[in-house]
């Protein structure tokens, strides 16, 4: 499988396609084809375990990827000592409808493990494939959960190292001390004066540097980066998509060929991509429900066909999806183009310098043939976590509950009973100080820090406060460099020599 730009240019292998990230035009890397899962295969998948389906399904993308390559790196991607279930993404039943696929099973609590935990190993395998000598250094600016996953899942691996910045301001206590708590011997955690704008800018400035690259040369690192447009993300989160299929089908709750629809809380259009990608690749499915908060660019897009980023900038209580440039949409916008480049290349082009851009009428009636989508606030979004809790017992964060939420909408609007699969991205534990006041109101969190929140709604529910939350509260803090916004370079040279 050969990978193509989606601004026109490259022509490059899935392991470059990793090792590079973006493509020199400033595209994102496509498949040239999407490979075909027949109705046997899939249905072959439910006696799978999830290591099995994983292996199945990145082997037909990553093909300069040797079958024990791959096996090894999901075997230790997905390890029991990382993930708290067997299954590592089971799908839990609400209702004979509705069903919630759990990707927070992992280290840091939310679904960016699914991928981030796989991403390091398929990293230094891309770069040892290329005759890449150096370490690759991975350079990530957070707003929170990002950073903490790619601590998580390049901690101690070999060749590689991961500096983190992130607002010092800017996260919840709890991603505060899940960052500066983290181990390894390669891991560095960096507070920035300033906030998460000002981390990204000063990321993006260092990665095209020359003279900041030839610094990390001369110490024998390559800078690489952990973005979610890295097609090494992407890959990973498609399995998902075909082994809630392969589970609802074992669980009889569907028969092989009936369609699915997926509701997908959507920020940078990563995760509700890969579904689209499954679709591609032939799993039966219905809609793709896109889901956003107040912030709802994307709600307006496929209801308008005009993306329109020039608005105000709400900060939610599901700040994993306060985005208003959600990059991955251009792989979408790719095939929607059908596939030609100058054509995405003039939209980007009219995004970065007016803030919109219009795909046009008929363009707009072909994404709406398979997306539907729709937004919660903040007050829909609590009301729906009270609402969920009080009818199935069910304890949901609030990003997952902004999905919930747009799905009751979008039943109510379409009258569609499809079976319906809630993609479920972080543990209610990660957000525990607005899910327990959703549940029990404004006075219940008053005044508990995070960890009293939890012991709080493990009472309620009955639901065991993860270990990766009780550990938070007696690891020692390991990481306490600072930095001026105009002294990133210096912070990370000085990570680099280990000062
Ligand atoms: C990153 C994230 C999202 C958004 O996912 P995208 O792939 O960026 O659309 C949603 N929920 C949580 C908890 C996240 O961490």
């Amino acid at each position: 499988m050969s990978f193509f730009s989606t601004r026109g240019g490259a022509c490059v292998t899935a392991s470059q396609a990793i090792l590079f990230g973006l493509a020199n035009d400033g595209g994102l890397y496509v498949p040239a084809s999407f490979p075909a899962l027949t109705a046997e295969k899939i249905a072959a998948l439910t006696e799978m375990t999830y290591h099995q389906r994983a292996v199945a399904i990145l082997k037909l993308y990553l093909e300069d990827f040797s079958l024990s390559e791959l096996d090894d790196a999901i075997r230790q991607a997905y390890a029991a000592s990382k993930f708290d279930d067997p299954a590592v993404a089971p799908v839990r039943r609400l209702d004979d409808q509705t069903h919630v696929l759990e990707l927070f099973h992992g280290p840091t609590l939310a679904f960016k493990d699914m991928a981030l935990q796989v991403l390091p190993h398929l990293t230094t395998l891309s770069a040892r494939k290329n005759g890449e000598q150096r370490e690759v250094s991975i350079l990530v600016a957070t707003s929170g959960d990002t950073g903490k996953a790619a601590l998580e899942g390049f901690k101690d691996v070999p060749g590689t190292s991961c500096t983190v910045f992130y607002p010092t301001d800017g996260v919840s206590d709890v991603q505060k001390l899940q960052m500066t708590t983290t181990g390894g011997d390669n891991t560095h955690v960096i507070a920035l004066d300033g906030n998460f704008d000002d981390a990204q800018t000063g990321v993006k400035q260092l990665f095209s540097s020359a003279d900041f690259a030839a610094m990390a040369d001369q110490r024998g690192k390559v800078l690489s980066s952990a973005n979610s447009i890295n097609f090494g993300r992407l890959a990973p989160q498609i399995v998902y998509y075909f082994s809630a299929y392969a589970d609802l089908l074992k669980d009889g709750v569907i028969k092989m060929g009936d369609k699915v629809n997926f509701v997908v809380p959507t920020g940078n259009f990563g995760n509700i991509l890969a579904a689209y990608y499954a679709m591609q690749m032939g799993l039966p499915v219905g809609r793709l429900i896109c889901a956003s908060n107040r912030n709802k660019v994307l709600t307006d897009f496929f209801r308008t066909g005009v993306y329109d980023a020039r608005r105000e900038f709400h900060k939610t209580t599901s700040p994993s999806m306060d985005i208003l440039i959600s990059s991955n949409l251009e792989r979408l916008l790719f095939e929607m183009a059908d596939r030609q480049g100058e054509t995405v290349a003039d939209w980007m082009r009219q995004l970065k310098e007016q803030k919109t851009y219009s795909v046009g009428e008929s363009k707009l009636a072909q994404l709406q043939q398979l997306f539907s989508a729709g937004y919660a606030d903040d007050a829909q979004c609590a009301e729906e976590i009270r609402t969920v809790f009080d009818q199935y017992s069910y304890l949901m964060d609030t990003h997952t509950a902004v999905a919930s939420r747009v799905l009751r909408q979008y039943r109510q609007e379409t009258g569609d009973d499809t079976v319906t699969v809630i993609v479920s991205t972080a543990s209610p534990y990660k957000f525990a100080a607005d899910v327990l006041t959703a549940v029990r109101g404004e006075t219940a969190a008053a005044d508990l820090d995070a960890f009293g929140c939890s012991d709080k709604l493990e009472e309620i529910s009955g639901m065991p406060v993860p270990q990766q939350v009780k550990a938070l509260r007696s690891l020692p803090v390991r990481h306490k460099a600072r930095c001026e916004k105009n002294a990133m370079a210096e912070a990370v040279l000085k990570a680099f020599d280990g000062e």
